[in-house]
């Protein structure tokens, strides 16, 4: 099943979430604040996409994106 351009990045974002969690517990090392600082403007947005695209994978999982349907 081919996924269409907003799951890609629905998944891909929260592919680098998922992986920032994994370097937090595994490292003590969180990759968005090391980029983008601790808790400023662009590393809040950056944790909104990934919590977003959480949402919409997991509405995808549930209930089949319409647009990958086709
Ligand atoms: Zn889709």
């Amino acid at each position: 099943m081919k996924k269409c351009g907003v799951c890609k990045i629905a998944t891909l974002l929260a592919g680098i979430g998922a992986l920032n969690w994994g370097l937090v517990a595994l490292f003590n090392f969180n990759l968005v604040t090391a980029i983008l600082g601790d808790m400023t403007m662009p590393a809040k947005i950056v944790y909104a996409l990934v919590g977003l695209s959480g949402i919409g994978l997991i509405v995808s999982v549930i209930k089949a994106c319409p647009a990958c349907n086709k």
